[in-house]
């Protein structure tokens, strides 16, 4: 794991098994099957290093052997958002690595002209003291879409302390603009890319997630 001295908010986790399975994710060679398998597997262990913050607590258990105080976890559950639709296949290696962990949705797609992200849906669970919300999209491009959903979190109340912002892979352009209205949530990501293309594609990139994921390329 790495952090970024132009970007204070930004982990690069640089585990060989995290960086072996995002060149099966950008082989434009990988079958739709074998990216949703394998981009779940990444979350899983992105998830591990987003994690890795959270507050411990003790409670008092018996062992076999004797009464101990253990170590669990401080908040009630986790909250896992995804941003639609790409954010969708992230879900399931976050729920194996937090089973009783709630899920929000925030729909946006971006305007074709614009690049800006238009809301079509958000559903949340309720909002506690504590409770950390990971917020997923596979691709940080322009940065615009990452941006507005951590607002549409602030603005039902979640304290960006408590917010955590996982991309599989981000372009420099959509770390700043995050960074613009979000400089203090933790972003975590495979790797951070060269820079965005004329449509606001990652290069190199994986190409559309969304399209990879659900087979919508034609
Ligand atoms: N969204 C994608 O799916 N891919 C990109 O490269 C940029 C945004």
């Amino acid at each position: 794991m790495s952090g970024h001295t132009k970007f204070p908010n930004l982990t690069i986790v640089d585990h060989p098994l995290v960086q072996h399975k995002l060149t099966i994710l950008r082989d434009r060679e990988t079958s739709t099957s074998k990216f949703n398998q394998v981009l779940e597997e990444v979350a899983l262990l992105l998830g591990y290093e987003v994690t890795r913050s959270l507050k411990l607590t003790t409670r008092e258990i018996e062992t076999p052997m004797v009464p101990m105080q253990a170590p669990c976890l401080e908040a009630d559950r986790m909250v896992i958002v995804s941003i639609l639709r790409a954010g969708l296949g992230m879900v399931g290696g976050l729920r194996a690595l937090m089973p009783t962990s709630f899920e929000g949705h925030v729909g946006l797609y971006r305007d074709p002209t614009t690049h800006e992200p238009v809301e079509y849906l958000v559903k949340l669970p309720a909002v506690k003291e504590g409770r950390v919300f990971i917020v997923s999209d596979p691709m940080l491009a322009t940065g615009n879409s990452a941006a507005h959903a951590v607002d549409v979190l602030v603005d039902h109340g979640v304290s960006r302390s408590n917010i955590r912002f996982m991309a599989l892979v981000a372009a420099p352009e959509g770390i700043e603009r995050f960074n613009r209205d979000h400089g203090e949530v933790p972003i975590f990501t495979a790797s951070l890319d060269d820079g965005l293309n004329d449509h606001a594609y990652i290069i190199p990139g994986l190409g559309d997630a969304g399209d990879r994921l659900f087979g919508t390329e034609d």
